[in-house]
C-alpha cells in the first residue's frame, strides 16, 4: 500500500485509521448482513442498527437531551443556511447573524431571502480576523434566532464563549468544532454541521434541534425535503438517507468514546493547537493575527511575510509529507487543520519542520 503522508486537509480531512481499517474489514460483507453497508437497504434491521446505534453512541458525547432531535441529512452545512430560517422563522420574520466569516456572510445572506435578516455583528471590515462582540441591543428581541458560526473554519476562529442572546434562542454552525470541543446542547436551539470536517467523509449533515423550536405552522411554500418536521417524524428515513456516510460517522462516534469522549477529543485538540500557536509565537518568520482568546483549536491559520517564502515553506512540507496545508484560497498562506483524526505526531512533525525552516532561514 502507498504510504499514508500528514494530512492537514480542512475538510473532507483525515478520518483515524482505526475507523478506516474497521470500515475496511467490513466493507465486503458487513457482520451477518451477508452484504456490504452500501448495499443493503435502508429499511433493513442491520441499517436501522447502524442509525440508531449512531445516534445513542452521539447522544452520550453530546450529552443530548431527549426533547432534542438527532437528524442525519444530506445538502451539506450549506443546505441548512437555508432550512434553518424556513424551519425556526416565520416567512419575513427577523433573524440575528453574527457575521464573522466566510461560511456566516452566506448563512446570513441566505437568510435574508427568507425573511428580514439582521446583521448583529461583524469582522468582516477586518478581514474576519477575530470574533466580533455583540453591542448590546444588537440582536432585536423579536427575532427568531441569532446564528453564529461556532467556528470559523477558513479564518481559524472560534468563538470561546458562547454570545448572550438575550434570551433569544441560539442556532449554530459548529461545522468545524463539533466533537473537537465540548459544547452545551441545552444553551442551543439548533446545532448543525457538515459531517466531513471533524464526523466522517462528505455526504451527511448532523442537525441537533430541540423539537418545540421547529415551527409546526411552517409556510406551504416549504419544500417537503427541507422541512425538518417529517425526517424528524421518519428518523431521517423520510427519503433514503446517506447510509454509507451514518455508518462511518457511528464509528468515529464509537471511536471518540473510545478514546474517552468530547473532553479527550478537546483535551488533544488544546495541546496540538498550543504546539502550533506556540511555535508560531516565538517565531520571527510565522505569523498568526488571531488574538489568543478567538484562535481556533481546529484550524491553525498562519502566513510567512513574503511569498518567497511561502512557496518555500509549501515546497518544504511537501519533501516533509506534509499535505493538504495551504491557506484556502480567501487566505492564501496555511492552515493547519488539526481535527480529531490528526494525531499528535502530525503536528509534531509540522511544529518540528517549522522551527528547522525557521533556522534555515536565518532567523
Ligand atoms: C465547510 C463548512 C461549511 C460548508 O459545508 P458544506 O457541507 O460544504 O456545505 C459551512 N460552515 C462551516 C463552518 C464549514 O466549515
Amino acid at each position: 500500500m502507498e504510504k499514508r503522508l500528514y494530512n492537514f486537509a480542512a475538510g473532507p480531512s483525515a478520518i483515524p485509521e482505526e475507523v478506516l481499517k474497521k470500515a475496511q474489514a467490513e466493507m465486503l460483507c458487513y457482520p451477518g448482513a451477508g452484504c456490504g453497508v452500501m448495499e443493503m437497504s435502508h429499511r433493513s434491521a442491520a441499517f436501522g442498527k447502524i442509525r440508531d446505534g449512531a445516534e445513542e453512541s452521539l447522544r452520550r458525547l453530546m450529552d443530548i437531551p431527549d426533547d432534542y432531535a438527532v437528524l442525519f441529512l444530506q445538502g451539506g452545512a450549506s443546505m441548512q443556511f437555508s432550512m434553518v430560517p424556513m424551519n425556526l422563522a416565520a416567512r419575513g420574520q427577523k433573524t440575528a447573524y453574527i457575521v464573522s466569516g466566510h461560511f456566516a456572510k452566506k448563512a446570513f445572506e441566505e437568510a435574508g431571502r427568507w425573511g428580514e435578516a439582521v446583521c448583529a455583528a461583524s469582522s468582516e471590515g477586518d478581514g474576519f480576523s477575530f470574533i466580533p462582540e455583540l453591542e448590546p441591543g444588537a440582536v432585536p428581541p423579536d427575532a427568531a434566532y441569532l446564528h453564529i458560526t461556532g467556528n470559523n473554519t477558513i479564518f481559524g476562529t472560534c468563538f470561546s464563549e458562547l454570545p448572550d442572546t438575550g434570551g433569544v434562542p441560539l442556532a449554530a454552525d459548529w461545522s468545524s468544532a463539533i466533537l473537537g470541543r465540548r459544547i452545551d446542547v441545552r444553551r442551543h436551539a439548533l446545532i448543525y454541521a457538515g459531517a466531513q470536517k471533524n464526523l466522517g467523509p462528505a455526504g451527511l449533515t448532523l442537525v441537533i434541534v430541540r423539537k418545540d423550536a421547529v415551527r409546526q405552522d411552517i409556510d406551504p411554500v416549504v419544500p417537503t425535503m427541507l422541512r425538518y418536521a417529517p425526517q424528524i417524524k421518519a428518523d431521517s428515513m423520510y427519503n433514503t438517507p446517506p447510509c454509507w456516510s451514518i455508518y462511518m460517522a457511528g464509528l468515529m462516534f464509537e471511536w471518540v468514546e473510545a478514546q474517552g469522549g468530547v473532553a479527550e477529543m478537546e483535551r488533544r485538540n488544546l495541546e496540538k493547537a498550543a504546539l502550533l500557536y506556540g511555535t508560531i509565537d516565538s517565531s520571527k518568520l510565522f505569523e498568526n493575527r488571531v488574538p489568543a482568546r478567538d484562535r481556533s483549536v481546529t484550524n491553525v491559520v498562519f502566513t510567512l511575510p513574503t511569498a518567497e517564502l511561502t512557496e518555500k515553506f509549501a515546497a518544504a512540507c511537501a519533501e516533509a509529507g506534509i499535505i493538504n496545508i495551504k491557506g484556502h484560497r480567501l487566505t492564501g498562506g496555511f492552515r493547519a487543520s488539526i481535527y480529531n483524526g490528526v494525531g499528535l505526531e502530525a503536528v509534531r512533525a509540522l511544529a518540528g519542520l517549522m522551527e528547522r525552516f525557521e533556522k534555515e532561514e536565518g532567523r
